[in-house]
């Protein structure tokens, strides 16, 4: 009988899964670590979709400061400035300061 123990105190490789982008090892056995988390299939998908519906909204609504898309979406502001990021440097939309100083987003 072989000892996992003694197996993988040998060879981390063989219980830790290591990201196939940057070769680090992942967390509680995750394909990717958390740097590269966007390339998971479902979480992909989940971007994909958040990235529709600020589409959708911006489309239904004309122009909407991050703090309204936020709210709009039920996310945390820095999670909504990291896809309006994203998504301005495709040209996917278009970002700019409102009379307030917000930061506004309309569809490019
Ligand atoms: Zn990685």
């Amino acid at each position: 009988m072989i000892d996992v123990r003694m197996e993988a105190s040998l060879d981390p490789r063989l219980v830790t899964p290591r990201c196939p982008e940057c070769d680090k090892p992942t967390k509680n056995y995750k394909p990717y670590c958390s740097n590269h988390i966007s390339k998971m299939p479902y979480v992909k998908t989940l971007m994909e979709n958040y990235e529709q519906e600020i589409i959708y909204i911006l489309n239904l609504h004309g122009s909407r400061s991050a703090k309204r898309l936020a709210i709009d979406l039920r996310l945390k502001e820095p999670e909504v400035l990291a896809l309006i990021k994203k998504m301005a440097a495709q040209g996917k939309l278009k970002t700019f300061l409102s009379k307030r100083g917000d930061l506004c987003i309309s569809c490019a």
